[in-house]
């Protein structure tokens, strides 16, 4: 399997190129040349699979140039080491909890997948790979978790300042190590605008091996569609699985609507959206119009310009009326979010986090008969703490794993959002 960028078909590249390039020189994103359909015995018996058995049957179809199916099924066992639940909320709503990693966000299984991968591909090279990651909160725990004491890697991390929770920080900040976090005066945006500017600049590129850990890295993206096959396979109710993504960069759910083109019987996704919300707003009214990112309470998904929209656009053919077929929007605002937390607490006795509150809502206000709804629970609770207390009213007892890293001392160097002074930083 070879992979394109989204910009230019002609080149084509290896996994393994793609991996560490990350991005295209064109400013587009790779893409795989084909995408394999599933069909049978996969269907048929996938149902009984475990979790890094899924995982190998779809990502071998992308990598086997590079990774030998033995080396690929112990790196998958090693991503997938934690659960996966379906736990069933309320009458034909399912949550896919997605939060049982180290990290306890979805970040984690793309992270550690890229991470392994890259210690793999580095294992007979001797340039050390520094790794830029720009974090609206949750990659950059989850790659600092993936990347920590991974020999010939350095990972630099770019956080927006005062946008990211307390345990988001601290899961970014105290590591040490390899691990260095840089705080941007600036929003998640300006953050990943300094790592695409560092990877299209010449100086840089000649001085450092970089390589990317956010989603525009297709070892980061790809993973996430095993999510789908767990979605679907435990759904609970009868009817056209239906699900619902709370989308901030648009990772998570275009691996989904991969998964759907491999032949997963997947009905329609809805892209769940804070404030932010110019997916929405294209499925809507056909026009991609970008505006100032707002900060919400479900800053993960504080994202106004999605780096993975071409994806999207690659997967339904630059197509909006065929976007438009399978894909509904979805905005609730902070206000909204905050009494959904509160409904679904004394309805269900379910706890919600800020981002999968706003999933859970598209489905309680938009399924239709004969759907069954997943949505995508994306982070813990606990990494949200004065959210949930504000929603619910109540004191939320941290949770002893997260009670430790909040006692931890922070550790960032301040950077100001003009690129110059992040090459500086590079250059040094
Ligand atoms: C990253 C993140 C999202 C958004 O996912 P994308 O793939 O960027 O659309 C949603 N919720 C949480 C908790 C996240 O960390």
């Amino acid at each position: 399997m070879k992979f394109y960028s989204t910009k230019g078909k002609n080149q084509r590249i290896s996994f393994k190129e793609a991996v560490i390039k990350s991005l295209p020189q064109d400013n587009g994103l790779y893409f795989p040349e084909i995408i394999p359909v599933l069909g049978d015995p996969f269907f048929s018996e996938y149902g009984s699979y475990t979790l890094p058995e899924i995982g190998t049957s779809v990502m071998k179809h992308f990598c086997s140039d590079d990774i030998p199916l033995d080396k690929l099924e112990e790196i998958m066992e090693d991503v997938l080491s934690f659960d996966i639940p379906l736990v069933s909320v309320a009458k034909n709503i399912n949550s896919l909890e997605l939060f049982h990693g180290p990290t306890y966000a979805f970040k984690d299984v793309g992270a550690r997948f890229l991470a392994r991968c890259l210690g793999y591909f580095n294992e007979s090279e001797n340039k050390e790979v520094t790794i830029l990651v720009a974090t609206s909160g949750d990659t950059g725990g989850a790659v600092a978790a993936g990347f920590y004491k991974v020999p010939g890697v350095k990972v630099i991390i770019l956080y927006p300042t005062g946008k990211v929770s307390e345990l988001q920080e601290k899961q970014l900040t105290t590591l040490g190590e390899n691990i260095t976090a840089l705080e941007v005066d600036g929003d998640f945006d300006d953050c990943q605008a300094l790592v695409k500017l560092a990877f299209l600049d010449k100086e840089i590129n000649e001085k450092l091996a970089l390589s990317s850990a956010n989603s525009i890295n297709i070892a980061r993206w790809l993973p996430q569609s095993i999510y789908y096959y767990q979605a679907v396979r435990k759904a609970q109710g009868d009817g056209n699985v239906v699900v619902s993504v709370p989308s901030g960069n648009y990772g998570n759910i275009t691996a989904g609507m991969l998964a759907k083109k491999m032949g997963l019987p997947i009905h329609r996704f809805i892209a769940a959206s804070n404030a932010n919300d110019i997916v929405p707003r294209y499925i809507r009214n056909g026009s991609y119009e970008i505006l100032p990112t707002i900060a919400t309470l479900s800053n993960a998904m504080d994202v106004s310009n999605p780096s993975n929209f071409p994806r999207m656009m690659e997967l339904y053919g630059d197509d909006w009326n065929a976007v438009k077929n399978d894909v509904k929007g979805y905005t609730l605002d902070d206000e909204h979010t905050l009494r959904t937390m509160q409904q679904c607490q004394s309805d269900h006795k379910y706890t919600l986090d800020p981002h999968g509150a706003i999933g859970y809502e598209a489905l309680n206000k938009t399924l239709l008969d004969r759907e069954v709804g997943v949505f995508l629970e994306t982070a813990h609770p606990c990494k949200f703490i004065p959210t949930v207390e504000k929603a619910l009213n109540t004191e939320y007892k941290i949770p002893d794993f997260a009670a430790d890293l909040m006692s931890r001392r922070k550790q960032a160097d301040p950077l100001g959002k003009q690129f110059s002074s992040f090459k500086n930083y590079l250059m040094a």
